[in-house]
């Protein structure tokens, strides 16, 4: 198999100004096809310093990639330093200047002159369309090294890596790789890995572990000549592991949790209405990431005061005051509320202490409760997450439980 460097290009990524988003998006996407990378090399709008990173990645790998450094203005200098490094002629690619001039004249604006630039294409070279900007993408391939040149913004990156480099590289790769993601929650990535063991050192299907936002995920990755070897491959062991790990899977190859829920309340014809207090609608907002939420989400109301828990969603002040406002008791009643105010099938009540602070009690941040109420039964659970001064992780994972309990409810209705 062919081994890879990717080459970040920008000098905003070494003052830190942006994330480096293109080099993990690039590594997970080239290792899925079996692309090992050896290394991730950041170099700033210099020329030197560029044509040396190429020079060095070159003498180590098969393939380069780089990102970045294709704009219209002077410090865009990736193609013509990579043409340099390679030996390619710069020409004019009187199709992509054509798509420039429209692209311009479709926002209705004269093209700059300095554009013309983003035409120029190596001769011999291979070009990739970009739909979503006016820098295309570049292969130049010589003496069996190829460096491929990428848009930086992640917006053109992302969509060029899946319909033009994917299909490109597999010139590289030995037939078809092609891997599912078995997802879990509410176990721990070593204790998945533990009932998984002696999957994980097969070799055809690979199995790897990996623990994301306090999920465990498991990715089965098989190589073969065709898809449908590789999913005869694949199949055995997925179905191994969804038989050892039944309780804790909620899907294969799908995107989240709360796209898994969505699916599920769409399915079973149920509605549900949420009262948020130390999540602050963040299990609202996660639920209305996925298109069509409107037919199973109704409605969020985020109850931060006590005042407003008795206004909006009839919690009782004496329940606040005997058992407090992070309590079993109060999120059963923020749970009753939020079913009644949206007239909904369901209604969750989650409360808790997001941290770093505690409330004054001797609770700890991280502590939460979550109910869920249907009209007859009411569920509870009471989470720590163990991570007092981490307010992100715990708003996080407070609202993964709670899309977690709808997830269970709707499974078994
Ligand atoms: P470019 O003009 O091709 O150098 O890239 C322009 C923009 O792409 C930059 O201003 C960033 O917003 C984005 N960008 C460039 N490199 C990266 C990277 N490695 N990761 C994420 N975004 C990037
Ligand atoms: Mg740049």
């Amino acid at each position: 198999m062919p081994v890879c460097e990717i080459i970040s290009v920008g000098t905003e990524l070494l003052l830190g100004e942006i994330l480096n988003t293109n080099a993990r998006f690039l590594s997970l996407e080239l290792a899925a096809l079996g692309i090992s990378v050896l290394r991730q090399t950041t170099v700033g709008d210099n020329p030197q310093r560029l044509a040396q990173a190429l020079k060095d990645a070159l003498s180590r790998s098969d393939i380069v990639i780089t990102s970045g450094g294709l704009g219209p203005t002077a410090d865009d200098i990736t193609k013509e330093v990579c043409c340099q490094v390679m030996g390619f002629e710069l020409i004019v690619d009187e199709e992509i200047l054509t798509l420039l001039e429209q692209f311009f004249a479709s926002r209705g604006i004269k093209m700059p002159h300095s554009n013309k630039k983003q035409a120029l294409v190596p001769l011999g070279g291979t070009v990739f369309r970009n739909k979503n900007g006016t820098a295309p993408g570049i292969a130049c391939e010589k003496d069996a090294k190829c460096v491929i040149l990428l848009p930086g913004p992640p917006r053109e990156l992302n969509p060029m890596f899946s319909e033009s480099i994917r299909p490109f590289l597999s010139k590289y790769t030995n037939g078809v790789i092609l891997s599912h993601t078995v997802r879990t929650f509410g176990i721990g990535e070593s204790a998945m890995a533990e009932l998984a063991e002696d999957l994980l050192n097969s070799e055809n299907p690979t199995v790897a572990p990996y623990a994301k936002d306090g999920e465990a995920l498991l990715r089965v990755t098989a190589c073969a000549q065709t898809a449908e070897q590789v999913e005869s491959l694949c199949a055995p062991v997925l179905k191994s592991l969804l038989e050892r790990l039944s309780p804790y899977v909620y899907g294969v190859d799908v995107n989240s949790l709360q796209q898994k829920v969505v699916e599920l309340l769409t399915e079973k014809k149920l509605k549900v209405a949420l009262a948020e207090s130390c999540t602050a609608g963040y299990t609202a907002k996660r639920l209305t990431e996925i298109a069509g939420a409107s037919k199973v989400f109704e409605c969020g109301i985020i109850a931060y005061s006590n005042e407003i828990k008795i206004k909006l969603l009839n919690v009782s002040p004496d329940t606040l005051k005997e058992y407090g406002a992070v309590s079993e008791q109060t999120a059963i009643e923020m749970a009753k509320g939020a079913r009644s105010a949206g007239g909904a099938d369901i209604g969750v009540g989650i409360t808790g202490i997001a941290g770093p602070e505690g409330d004054g009690s001797d609770m700890p941040a991280g502590l939460s409760f979550i109910a869920l109420a249907d009209g007859d039964t009411v569920r509870v659970e009471k989470i720590e997450t163990g991570k007092p001064l981490d307010r992100e992780y715990n708003r996080y994972y407070t609202a993964s439980r709670a899309l977690n309990m709808i997830r269970l409810y709707a499974v078994n209705f």
